[in-house]
């Protein structure tokens, strides 16, 4: 589960649209011709679904890190009742598990050395930088790599936009910076132009994954973030939380198609190693949200060798079908993702992961049990699917979305739970991405039968729609829903919902304090996972399938599947 930092614009959005109740917007509703009622949809039995989540986060569970005997009791756990629940093995091979091969590497503490002739800069490991490898050996290391400042090191043919500018950038280090180049709106200064990189919102060029996928593409050695709190959406702290032993999936190259090191420095450290490449970090900033932005040899190398402690272990995604009715549509899939693991144990305690995502396991669980009590079953098939290594980088729906046991042109659409309200009914529903795909308009319809408003979630320049395992899905085409609790509490003061959020980042979020707490009021939980049920269960009837909105920017990559499949 992603942290939701300050949402302050929420509050503002709500109070400035909803008057004093909220307006659900007249759109048309999607094509379904064989609805039932939310109203009338068998119901989810939210004590079965608390008894799991109890069962999930208690200590006998060890925090179900990836590779401990806490996988072995989750997985052996969610096998167990999607079977009770009397649903098929999702794999092929007539198992419940997909296996997902995981490296673990943890470097040891090093320091990265920055030289321009005589002059030395030496980065402290943690405080200065944060860095790691993905490469599958003991070593990994710069020496006197070449650094060169590419802006926020770019390409984007659909926005003309490109970085590089044809510099061969092979065996360097890259400098970037983090989120979408901040280009103005040539009518409104003020603002950022929606037309190039979403405007306000990150797109995925924003993220920082991306800067490491593209860094590897170029061939470069290294590639350095410099670190900002407010385009990144989380301080260095968070960052640093990424010292320790770091998970990846094992390409047959050993990763090391991937630059050698990947990592971020601070703010500070960025601005002196600008500084004693005799540049202005202000300055190249602005340079770099234009589209004559050129990369920038900044005459510095780097030196930095990272030592590390290999192992691989076997993982598990868990999966579990209901075979559709339709003979034409059942070889066709809505799939519902949350994921089973957490961050295991240290000596803080061990870190229950209730809400995080505990509490999503538990759902898929009951609303598989909801499935099977349909008058009859659905059109297409519903896979469930609890993916693993969520917290290590998305990595069980990553495997899964590159190896998927279905193919993803008959795979219709990815539902995700993994962002809970435990605090009682709401007037509204966040749907993280608000506008990506049809499934939105599911979405819409579903909550405003039960009285509810939706809205896309207030930092949308945060990318947050990145940042759980239903992106995985969309980067492979695949329209895929982040929904999101809300924040108008029925019967609670304004700021209730801001109050509740800042508490769960403040003391619980990915902390041993993550688990079911006596004060949890699971009635909005109840209307949120109805509607979620109400979505993935429309979509299995309808004739058509969902399809991202025009201008989306997975929508060239579903067009493409599609027309492969054919
Ligand atoms: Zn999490």
């Amino acid at each position: 589960m992603r942290s939701r930092i300050a949402p302050v614009a929420l509050i503002a959005l709500l109070s400035a649209c909803s008057g004093s109740t909220p307006q659900p917007v007249a759109e048309p509703a999607p094509p379904d011709t064989q609805r039932i009622p939310i109203g009338q949809l068998p119901s989810i039995d939210m004590n079965a679904v608390l008894s799991h989540t109890r069962v999930l986060s208690s200590d006998a569970f060890e925090g179900r890190a990836p590779g401990t005997k806490g996988e072995e009791v989750t997985v052996n756990y969610l096998v167990d009742q999607f079977k009770r629940v009397g649903l098929k093995p999702g794999n092929t091979d007539g198992t419940y598990i997909q296996k997902v091969p995981l490296v673990g590497i943890t470097p040891t503490p090093a320091p990265l050395v920055l030289r321009k002739g005589p002059a030395q800069q030496t980065l402290k490991w943690k405080d200065d930088v944060v860095a790691w490898t993905k490469h599958v050996a003991e070593t990994a290391s710069l020496d006197n790599s070449e650094l060169v400042f590419v802006g926020y090191g770019v390409v984007a043919p659909e926005y003309n936009w490109d970085d590089y500018k044809g510099l061969d950038v092979k065996g360097k280090t890259l400098v970037m910076l983090v989120n979408d180049p901040p280009v103005p709106d040539p009518s409104n200064a003020s603002e950022l132009d929606p037309k190039t990189f979403g405007g306000k919102a990150m797109t995925y060029y924003g993220r920082w994954t991306y800067k490491y996928d593209i860094g590897a593409q170029k061939g470069a050695a290294g590639v350095l973030l410099i670190h900002e709190t407010g385009p990144a959406g989380y301080p260095f702290s968070v960052v640093q939380g990424k010292i320790g032993e770091q998970f990846d999936l094992i390409t047959p190259d050993k990763n090391m198609g991937r630059a050698a090191i990947e990592g971020w420095i601070t703010l500070d450290q960025g601005r002196k190693l600008l500084k004693m490449a005799g540049q202005d970090f202000d300055a190249l900033k602005q340079q770099a949200a234009t589209r004559e932005f050129k990369p920038v040899p900044l005459g510095v190398t780097a030196s930095m060798t990272l030592h590390n402690k290999l192992r691989t272990i076997d993982s598990k995604n868990v999966l579990a079908r209901l075979d559709g009715g339709d003979p034409k549509l059942k070889d066709e899939f809505v799939v519902y993702t949350a994921h089973w693991d957490h961050f295991g144990k240290n000596a803080d305690g061990i870190f229950h992961g209730a809400e995080d995502d505990a509490l999503g396991c538990a759902s898929l669980i009951e609303m598989a049990r909801a499935f099977t009590k349909l008058p009859a079953p659905p059109r297409r098939s519903i896979l469930f699917l609890a993916v693993t290594a969520e917290e290590q980088g998305l990595l069980g729906s990553q495997y899964y979305s590159v190896t998927p046991i279905y193919p993803l042109a008959k795979t219709v659409a990815d539902i995700n739970m993994d962002s809970w309200n435990v605090h009682g009914r709401t007037k509204d529903l966040t749907l993280v991405g608000y506008g990506a795909s049809d499934l939105d308009d599911y979405a819409r319809d579903a909550a405003g039968e039960q009285g509810r408003l939706v809205h896309a979630d207030a930092e949308p320049e945060k990318g947050f729609y990145y940042r759980s395992d239903h992106f995985n899905f969309a980067k492979q085409g695949v329209p895929a829903l982040d929904p999101d609790g809300g924040m108008q509490f029925i019967g609670q003061p304004a700021d209730y919902g801001q109050k509740m959020r800042d508490e769960w980042n403040e003391q619980r979020y990915h902390k041993p304090a993550d688990v079911v707490m006596p004060e949890w009021d699971m009635t909005g939980t109840r209307e949120d996972v109805k509607v979620f049920f109400a979505i993935g269960y429309r979509v299995a009837q309808a004739d058509k399938m969902p399809e991202w909105k025009p201008g989306n920017e997975f929508k060239a990559k579903r067009d493409a599947v599609l027309k492969g499949a054919k």
